[in-house]
């Protein structure tokens, strides 16, 4: 069966300075996958590029068995490649609900918008409470949440998250996670998340892949990369 996403020999620059370099990547329909790696990893930049918001040097992108490397961000994001970004960035003089609608605002199916918004309300009750307040006003935790919500109104068959757990709380870390689980679980949304907190992806994500300057270094399910030693030791808190 081939891929969901295949990210084939990638290769991105900023100027003269390469970020990562003959990056393959693979997520198949339905499973969460969790990128890994110490700040400065080039972590982002693969999200990024993924999501085409930078153009790469070399290398592609398929998503669908279709090459979107080089297409707009918009493009690639109605193509059902949905990309949540590192510190959330809501619109914080919006309501809750108009965030939430907002990803929404190139679908014409109206019930299916509604349903979608109840779903969301249904994983983060804590936003139906809210919905009116302007998210500029909740926590970083409450703001997360809208920013997953409103990236699972565009409709994604792959959603991406770069770095969820950033700024949040242990107990709030575990609850996002769980709500990933559940986006999954619900909709079978396949998900590539960024992670620097190697704990709690290895024990969410299905397969997993580490990231040490530019390059992927080791790539496995979850449950093999957490028994390695260099894994536990470098990542893990082990020694
Ligand atoms: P973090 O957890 O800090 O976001 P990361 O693993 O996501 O780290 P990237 O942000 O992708 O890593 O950075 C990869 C490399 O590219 C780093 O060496 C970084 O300094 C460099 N870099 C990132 N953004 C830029 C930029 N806009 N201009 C120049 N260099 C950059």
């Amino acid at each position: 069966m081939s891929a969901l996403l295949e990210v084939n020999n990638l290769e991105t620059w900023y100027g003269p300075i390469v970020a990562i370099q003959g990056v393959n990547i693979q997520v198949q329909s339905g499973r969460i996958v969790a990128v890994l790696g110490a700040n400065g990893a080039g972590k982002t930049t693969l999200l990024n590029t993924i999501a085409g918001v930078i153009d790469p040097f070399k290398g592609e992108v398929k998503f669908s068995g279709q090459t979107v490397s080089r297409l707009d961000a918009d493009e690639v994001c109605r193509r059902g490649l949905v990309l949540v970004p590192e510190g959330r960035q809501v619109f914080p003089f919006l309501s809750v609900q108009d965030n939430l609608a907002m990803g929404a605002y190139t679908r014409r199916d109206r019930d299916g918008v509604q349903r979608d918004l109840e779903r969301i309300y249904s994983w983060f009750p804590r936003l139906k409470e809210r919905m009116q307040q302007h998210a500029g006003l909740l926590s970083g935790g409450e703001q997360q949440m809208v920013a997953i919500g409103r990236a699972y109104m565009a409709k994604p068959q792959l959603l991406m998250l770069d770095e969820p757990s950033l700024g949040l709380s242990p107990l709030l870390t575990k609850e996002i996670f769980s709500i990933i689980c559940r986006i999954r679980d619900e909709t079978g949304t396949a998900i590539l998340v960024v992670e620097q907190n190697a704990a709690i992806a290895l024990s969410h994500a299905d397969d997993g892949y580490i990231m040490e300057l530019g390059r992927v270094v080791a790539a496995d399910s979850c449950e093999v990369l957490s028994q390695k030693a260099d894994v536990q030791a470098s990542y893990l808190g082990g020694g």
